[in-house]
């Protein structure tokens, strides 16, 4: 028989090897389009694929192209649009990923299913099965006699067995014989096979299956179903309904009472949910009702997300209230929706200092949009950290908004998804992969924050959120808005050079000053005397701030009680056994301990040094525990919430101290970066930075512009509202750039310098830089991969197209028991090194799966 058409189809088989479409023949009658998924059998397994195209059939098919079917179709609609397809297939090729990894970053967890592959006797083999279960017994009976009675019964059987090509029944081997008699009547899959013959079972299980002796059946399901519920729904109008109501008073009382609440709950005029009226399907009067032909039933599918989503607007009460802008707003305003209908890609940087309004530009900019028939998309760094925004969202925007948020269940997470693809919800606000959000005519991306780090995806594929949302803009022919008080040095680029606009918030709202800012030399107060972790000026500043009533900040950008234990004596850290870093050291009510903040490696803290057995070890570089215990010590009675990744681990944990600090219940907020973003405070009238330092001893390129952001964004905190803020920055670096520029809110001048050391040296933005990265237990090999691939690499590219430094121990050279080593690349166009990256990246990985390492390549990478 001739296929009618041939589907592409990738399938979810997760190994690099498979990086194509597979042929699938489309049966007649199967509804499979592109952008579905469907349900394949590939090698021995039965798998999920998605359809990404089609093709027409040769016109003779030649005999070794033995196709296999579409066994069926898991959607009803598709749920790869052509834009996300073609998106899917962009990834692949910017990220040097494959098609299945991209799919699977853009669909939520739920939209895989779960096959399970169980094989069972066939009616043949069981036939087969129970005679050989016969003749054994016969045989134990009786080894002379009765031969010729059970062979004439032996032939007529032998004959049903010529049908599966067996010819002689004890010609079957011990092995299959064993398992058929293993399968039984019951189904079991290959794993519980193999735990009970162990692995050879699987060369059988073939052989089997072409005997005809044992078939597969499969269970599909998605891991999270569609949720239904039933409702009722009448034909009559409600003067007929009223009547229906009357009749029953007397005669049906429940019916009666029933049929009264319907009519309350608006019957009439649309369904009502059997579960809101407290009543089951299968009531008595329920289905009186139905029978007598006043009501119907029909099943429709609700939305998991949509009750937390009423909830949260509920909650959030009026902070979602619409502004009249002030005129700088009115400004950017326009240079937005001016944007919205220019029909191509247009990016537009909104550089706005902190409380300055960018927030409600973005709304408004979403309303234009809104009211133009298309949708948008609004990126924030972290959605569990930006609780107040998405307050602010739904309390604006109500179930036209769906909240791409982890701390969703998978049923809510893929309802909201499905709410987006039908059109239903038209503002989606969420983290990175919210990007990928299935919206129909996509007008607006929003990227607030976009200086943050979080946009790029630090593992396969390594995509970066602003290139996508540029990628979607460019598809739709509509704007990206880029938000920040501090933009990246990548953003003004494109200013620079004519590729994005540049418009700006320059007052805060209300004109309200910036903080005033002291930066402390802390060499000077120990000079002196004052050995304090708080510098005179943080003292008194703090005192002042709570004589007033006033709240404050108190920001360290490191957990724990100390960065390392240093052995005064020998001068011994304690490091990771499994990590080439100082384990960090943290004190609670049961005393202290040791920490890997990588691993999760926990130990004692060790009385004498293990090098040279001195009782000498002594605690170095400050986090925010002991901060907090100095804080306690010198003012006992005021009230403090520490706020790091140690006290926010529990769900919900983080948004409820947001919420104790907002009611009032502490005087101090401590805590590292989570407490600089995205939080608006209006009592906050003091900020304290407990050291600068910690954030530009990092090695990496983007040091000093991120040591200038945190900053900027920590001291935007104090004196947003009626409060004037005052701050205070310990350093012992007062002369360094990145702290001079935040403290006089001076972009311009960090954003200058900065650009001149990029250019200098080469880096983002002035050229891209990708890093490549292998690991593995032996250090020579991961050492190998990393020359191999510096060797392909050179030897494909010409110094004029890239720079190929050399392979090198990355930063942390050792990370749980795995050595890692990099090559870093620096060029100008992504185009011209493309293929050669990607092929080297082949070569060098195949290789390494098989060693049993890992390698990645991370291009445009955030990091060196
Ligand atoms: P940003 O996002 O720039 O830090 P926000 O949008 O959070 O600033 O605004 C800071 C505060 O000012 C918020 O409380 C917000 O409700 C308020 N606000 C914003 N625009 C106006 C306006 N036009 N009139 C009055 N208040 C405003
Ligand atoms: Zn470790």
């Amino acid at each position: 028989m001739k296929p009618t058409l041939i589907a592409k189809v990738v399938v979810d088989v997760r190994t690099k090897a498979l990086n194509r479409p597979f042929d699938y023949v489309v049966p007649e009658g199967v509804k499979a389009d592109t952008g579905y998924r469907v349900l394949v059998s590939f090698g021995r397994q039965l798998t999920q694929g998605y359809v990404v195209g089609f093709e027409a059939p040769p016109q003779t098919e030649r005999e070794d192209r033995k196709l296999k079917p579409i066994l069926s179709v898991l959607d009803d609609q598709p749920i790869l649009s052509a834009e996300l397809l073609a998106m899917c297939n962009w990834l692949t090729d910017r990220y040097v990923c494959t098609m299945l990894e991209a799919i699977q970053s853009v669909l939520p967890g739920a939209f895989r299913t779960v096959t399970r592959d169980k094989y069972v006797c066939t009616q043949k083999a069981l036939h087969q099965w129970l005679r050989d279960e016969r003749e054994a017994t016969a045989g134990d009976s009786d080894e002379g006699d009765g031969d010729g009675g059970d062979g004439d019964g032996g032939d007529s059987d032998a004959e049903v067995n010529d049908n599966t090509g067996l010819h002689d029944a004890n010609a079957l081997p011990a092995a299959i014989l064993q398992l058929l008699r293993t399968l039984g009547r019951k189904p079991l899959s290959a794993e519980q096979l193999i735990a009970r013959l162990g692995p050879e079972v699987m060369l059988q299980l073939p052989q089997a299956i072409s005997l005809g002796l044992v078939t597969e059946v499969f269970t599909q399901r998605d891991k999270v179903n569609d949720r239904f519920e039933a409702f009722l729904t009448t034909d009559l109008s409600s003067e007929q309904l009223a009547a229906e109501v009357l009749r029953r008073e007397r005669r049906a009382p429940k019916q009666y009472r029933l049929l009264q609440r319907l009519l309350q709950s608006g019957l009439a005029e649309r369904p009502v949910s059997v579960s809101a009226l407290g009543v089951r399907p299968s009531d008595a009067a329920v289905q009186a009702l139905i029978h007598s032909g006043v009501l119907g039933m029909t099943q429709e599918q609700v939305f998991r997300d949509e009750a937390w989503l009423s909830q949260l607007a509920l909650a959030s009460g009026g902070k979602g209230a619409k502004r009249e802008l002030t005129d700088w707003q009115k400004r950017a305003l326009g240079v937005i929706t001016r944007s919205l209908d220019t029909k191509q890609k247009q990016v537009v940087v909104l550089h706005g200092v902190t409380g300055s309004g960018k927030t409600e530009v973005y709304m408004q900019a979403i309303d234009a949009c809104l009211t133009v028939g298309r949708s948008a998309i609004v990126l924030v760094p972290e959605i569990s950290l930006t609780p107040q925004m998405v307050e602010r969202f739904t309390s604006r925007f109500g179930q036209t908004v769906a909240v791409m948020h982890s701390a969703l269940s998978a049923g809510e997470r893929k309802d909201g998804w499905v709410r987006v693809l039908q059109g239903l919800a038209r503002v989606v606000i969420g983290a990175r992969s919210a990007v990928f959000a299935p919206v129909v005519n996509l007008g607006l991306v929003v990227v607030d924050e976009e200086h943050e780090p979080s946009y790029k995806q630090e593992e396969t594929p390594f995509y970066d959120a602003r290139e996508v949302a540029e990628w979607r803009a460019n598809y739709h022919g509509t704007v990206v808005v880029y938000g920040s008080a501090t933009p990246s040095l990548e953003a003004m680029a494109k200013v620079e050079s004519g590729r994005a606009l540049l418009t700006t918030l320059p007052e805060r709202i209300n004109q309200s000053p910036m903080p005033a800012v002291e930066v402390v030399d802390m060499r000077e107060e120990l000079k002196s005397g004052n050995r304090s972790l708080f510098s005179r000026a943080l003292q008194s500043g703090l005192e002042s701030c709570m004589e007033a009533g006033h709240q404050a900040i108190v920001f360290l950008n490191r957990r724990g009680y100390s960065a390392f234990v240093l052995c005064r004596n020998c001068g011994e850290r304690i490091q990771c056994p499994n990590c080439d870093i100082s384990l960090t050291l943290h004190r609670g009510q049961s005393g202290d301990w040791l920490s890997c903040h990588y691993c999760q490696y926990r130990a004692d803290v060790p009385d004498t040094c293990p090098a040279c057995g001195e009782q000498a070890m002594r605690p170095f570089g400050i986090g925010t525990e002991q901060v907090e215990e100095h804080l306690h010590r010198n003012w006992p009675h005021w009230r403090i919430l520490r706020m790091d990744v140690d006290t926010t681990r529990r769900k919900g944990s983080h948004h409820e101290l947001i919420h104790r600090f907002e009611r009032g219940d502490a005087d101090i907020l401590l805590g590292t970066q989570m407490v600089a973003k995205g939080l608006d405070f209006p009592n906050v009238a003091f900020v304290g930075v407990i050291s600068a330092d910690t954030m530009l001893a990092v090695p990496d390129y983007r040091a000093n512009e991120r040591t200038f952001n945190l900053l900027t964004q920590v001291l935007g905190r104090a004196g947003r509202a009626e409060t004037t803020g005052l701050t205070v920055i310990q350093t012992y670096r007062p002369d360094h750039y990145a702290v001079l520029a935040a403290a006089h809110h001076d972009y311009g001048s960090f954003y200058r310098r900065e650009k001149e050391l990029r250019e200098a040296f080469d880096y983002p933005p002035y050229q891209e830089l990708s890093l490549f990265l292998a690991t593995h237990a032996q250090v020579n090999i991961a050492k190998g991969a990393a020359a191999r691939f510096e060797r392909e690499l050179k030897r494909r590219l010409s110094p004029a197209d890239a720079t190929v430094l050399s392979a090198s121990p990355s930063g942390i050279g050792r990370l749980e028991n795995r050595f890692r080593y990099q090559v870093v690349v620096k060029y100008s166009q992504w185009e011209t090194v493309k293929s050669s990256l990607q092929e080297a990246y082949a070569i060098v990985s195949d290789k390494m799966v098989r060693l049993g390492g890992t390698c990645v390549l991370d291009v445009n990478a955030g990091r060196m």
